[in-house]
């Protein structure tokens, strides 16, 4: 890539707190001595991506676009009890309007039966940060690319559990 090239790309940057990009769920980390009993927390969510300015605006993306994205993802995670529906020790059926839950790991074992509308069972191995920033990253690289926004080389989620604490992914666009 050429200097003048490098010159072109830029960062665009969403902070999640003075956004209004967060999302208030429960979550339960499986076997853990504090975490593994249901409790919640109130995340917030930066996206940083590198891109060029383009188009009839010269936008990397339009703010207004993005944030749609990400506040839509923030509705679709707020206020249910995340699950994951890969552990490896947690095994969950459908009964009618309800959802039971074994996980079993090591002579412990727990069962919890609950309302399907109140959980969300995500494609995930564990809900932690570090899941849920590398998850929301790949949902907005799958709408980015809907919009071809060819210029993008890669998105970054940071997620914090709470303010002050947090876990950066990248994923790569190409
Ligand atoms: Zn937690």
């Amino acid at each position: 890539m050429k200097n003048s090239e490098k010159r072109k790309r830029m960062i665009l940057e969403l902070k999640g707190l003075y956004l209004g990009l967060r999302f208030s769920s429960a979550h339960i980390v499986f076997g853990h001595d504090s975490c593994g009993v249901i409790h919640g927390h109130t995340y917030y969510v930066d996206v940083r991506l590198n891109g060029e300015p383009a188009g009839e605006f010269n936008f990397v993306i339009d703010f207004k676009v993005l944030k749609k994205i990400v506040k839509g993802i923030c509705k679709t995670l707020d206020h249910r009890l995340l699950l994951p529906r890969d552990h490896p020790y947690l095994k969950y059926t459908f009964e009618g309007k309800y959802i039971h839950l074994v996980y079993s790991y090591r002579g412990c074992k727990k069962e919890y039966k609950l309302p399907v509308e109140d959980v969300l069972l995500l494609p995930l191995k564990g809900i932690t940060a570090e899941e849920l920033s590398l998850y929301i990253g790949g949902v907005i690289r799958e709408e980015l690319l809907k919009l071809e926004v060819e210029s993008i080389e890669w998105i970054e989620v940071t997620l914090y559990e709470g303010l002050g604490q947090g876990i950066t992914s990248r994923v790569d666009l190409k």
